[in-house]
């Protein structure tokens, strides 16, 4: 068993374009991706949670809009997007359906995983789905997203949602088995790399050698999507996805490319709200409050006593004991005004106070970096 798959709490598996359509028909493949749905299945049953980022749209609904195979104008990819993504959407949900899992879409734009507010829309959405049992299929929003802001290929958004939901393991399914010293497609000597534990210069210039069929990313892509993966404490494989049951090959060993790190996705996250993170204002909080955070809790409305500076929801906030020291920082799931009201009262006060019901937490345990 291969643990670091098998173990892992959260899972994002990214299904590129080659692997789910047949290239010579533009159909989908739909055993493939029956066979890919029971892996997802078993991985359920082991109490992960699994998110899917899935390509496709384009070369389905270029086959449905009799587009053939001829590079596409813009406007014209983005048509084919959008014939193409129901269909996506629509063999997910008729595949998991044979296992009863509900399925739901989300379609992100790169400005949705980097705007701090519409990131944490789309993160709380995604973590509300995975609480309630479903799967999400993911892809770009390529209907509305403009070349200049594209991602363009969903190797980085993959890496991006993975690191969004605080994903432990990220799999990159491909049409090779991982990166190699050069291409093993031209070169015969070229070796197998099956760990990769830093992307040091020698690694980005084997990837910039080994291609990549289909879709568009190549490896280079891949390796950006690493770095953005371990650096946010998630481990990452490329994996060969052509056979049937790719992911259980996985679980049991199969030949990939790892990208190892020392960091957790949580101890990642507190990294990044403790540091470079400018903050917009203070909470001040009461000994009671200080207590309970010390022990590993959120910090509730019913602790502050004080709000200071100008700050919206999401924004990194410097927390303070009764006697103005600071314990840390963290990430305000209300606004200073919001907060200005809802200080010092009982979490189950806040819809009447806002008039919506907001957050439990003032502040996520998180989303909290202390010391
Ligand atoms: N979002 C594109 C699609 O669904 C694919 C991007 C990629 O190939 O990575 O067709």
């Amino acid at each position: 068993m291969n643990m670091r798959l098998t173990k892992a709490r959260r899972l994002v598996i990214k299904i590129g374009s080659s692997l789910l359509v047949d290239q010579q028909t533009g159909a989908l493949r739909r055993d493939w991706l029956d066979a890919l749905v029971d892996d997802v299945a078993a991985c359920r049953a082991r109490g992960q949670d699994v998110l899917l980022v899935s390509s496709g749209a384009i070369a389905l609904g270029r086959h449905s809009l009799g587009l053939g195979k001829k590079a596409l104008h813009l406007e014209d990819s983005q048509a084919a997007a959008a014939a193409g993504q129901i269909r996506l959407a629509h063999a997910y949900q008729e595949s998991l359906a044979r296992h009863d899992v509900p399925v739901a879409q989300i379609l992100l734009t790169s400005e949705d995983t980097e705007q701090r507010r519409r990131y944490l829309n789309a993160r709380n959405t995604m973590t509300a789905l995975l609480a309630h049992g479903s799967v999400p299929v993911v892809n770009e929003n390529d209907t509305v997203a403009t070349a200049e802001i594209r991602f363009g290929d969903n190797d980085r958004l993959a890496a991006r949602v993975a690191v969004m939901i605080g994903a432990d393991c990220l799999v990159l399914l491909s049409d090779i088995d991982g990166l190699y010293s050069a291409d093993p497609r031209k070169d015969g000597g070229a070796e197998f790399i099956a760990e990769v534990s830093e992307i040091t210069p020698a690694i980005e210039a084997m990837a910039g050698a080994t291609g990549s069929h289909g879709g568009s990313g190549g490896m280079v892509t891949k390796l950006q999507a690493a770095r953005l993966a371990s650096q946010a404490g998630c481990f990452m494989a490329i994996a060969d996805g052509r056979g049937t049951h790719p992911i259980a090959q996985l679980a049991d060993n199969g030949r990939a490319t790892w990208f190892t790190t020392s960091a957790t996705p949580s101890s990642a996250r507190k990294r990044w709200i403790g540091g470079s993170l400018r903050t917009n204002g203070s909470i001040t909080i009461d000994a009671g409050a200080v207590q309970a955070l010390g022990r590993g809790k959120s910090l509730l409305p019913a602790g502050v006593i004080e709000v200071a500076g100008d700050f919206q929801r999401g924004d990194a906030v410097v927390v303070q004991g009764p006697d103005g020291a600071t314990l840390g920082r963290g990430l305000s799931a209300y606004s200073t005004a919001d907060a200005e009201r809802i200080k010092g009262h009982h979490s189950n006060e806040i819809q009447a106070i806002l008039g919506f019901l907001g957050r439990e937490e003032m502040i996520h345990r998180d989303d909290l970096a202390l010391g």
